[in-house]
């Protein structure tokens, strides 16, 4: 589904990418974790070249999608993107914010788009709100909107980087238990998380990033109990 090969990246001389190898097959939850710096969301809008990778591959559904003559954004409809801010629009409505990219850029009429549209709302639990404004919801509830806007496009996988980390520790659980919701019907997802709890529990593979490379790759069982490895139970040290 999605495979990174010797991605390396550049911000002028510092080098925050320096061979990184991966890949996430269909239906799977993929979390991604380690300390802050260590190129974590430089990799993800890498994947879908929010970020130009400096080099390397990016091989989405057997196509390298860093090769020139590809039409980036044909691609990135079939990748979502959740972001820890919610990016909402502050002046429409929690509806016409899931639509808009249906009617604008898969060109579906407004009858369809809303159909869709309040599937995606049933799906995270906020139907009901279909009529408020990003400001009438709490945080937990704006992010669970970002959420059902990535899914209503129907996209083959969604990124995340850090959906909860802004929200107040009470509205966690009601994002992260949509996340596993999607998982049961086999979304595949690219989750970078700092929720431990989530990355052991709901991950088919966890990825320990540190220094610009992927330095561990398990599944959780593995990477949650890994004793070989000082610098992944140093980090896993500080969530205890
Ligand atoms: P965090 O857990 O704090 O979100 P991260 O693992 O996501 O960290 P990145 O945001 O990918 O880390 O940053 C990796 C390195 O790249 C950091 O040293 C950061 O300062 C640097 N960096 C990120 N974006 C840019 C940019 N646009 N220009 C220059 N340097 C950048
Ligand atoms: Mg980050």
């Amino acid at each position: 589904m999605l495979e990174v090969v010797q991605l390396e990246k550049d911000y002028g001389d510092l080098r925050v990418l320096n061979g990184v190898n991966f890949r996430v097959r269909e239906g799977e939850l993929v979390s991604i974790i380690g300390p802050s710096g260590s190129g974590k969301s430089s990799m993800l809008r890498c994947c879908n070249l929010l970020e130009q990778p400096t080099a390397g591959q990016i091989i989405f559904d057997g196509l390298d999608i860093t090769r020139e003559d590809v039409n980036i954004n044909a691609v990135r409809q079939n990748m979502g993107m959740v972001f820890q801010q919610f990016n909402l629009y502050p002046h429409l409505s929690v509806l016409k914010n899931v639509t808009l990219a249906l009617r604008y850029v898969k060109k579906m009429s407004t009858h369809e788009a809303n159909e869709l549209a309040m599937r995606a709302l049933e799906q995270v639990g906020l139907k009901h709100k279909a009529d408020a404004r990003p400001n009438q919801l709490s945080g937990g509830q704006q992010q669970r909107v970002g959420i059902a806007r990535a899914v209503a496009l129907k996209p083959q996988i969604i990124l995340f980087d850090e959906p909860t980390s802004a929200l107040d520790p009470e509205l966690v659980n009601s994002v992260l238990a949509v996340m596993r919701e999607l998982r049961g019907l086999n979304m595949t997802m690219l989750v970078v998380t700092h929720e431990m709890g989530f990355a052991r529990d709901a991950s088919d593979r966890v990825l320990f990033m540190d220094g610009g490379v992927v330095a561990a790759d398990g599944k959780p069982e593995a990477i949650f109990s890994a004793t070989d490895n000082e610098r992944l139970r140093s980090f896993l040290s500080r969530f205890h």
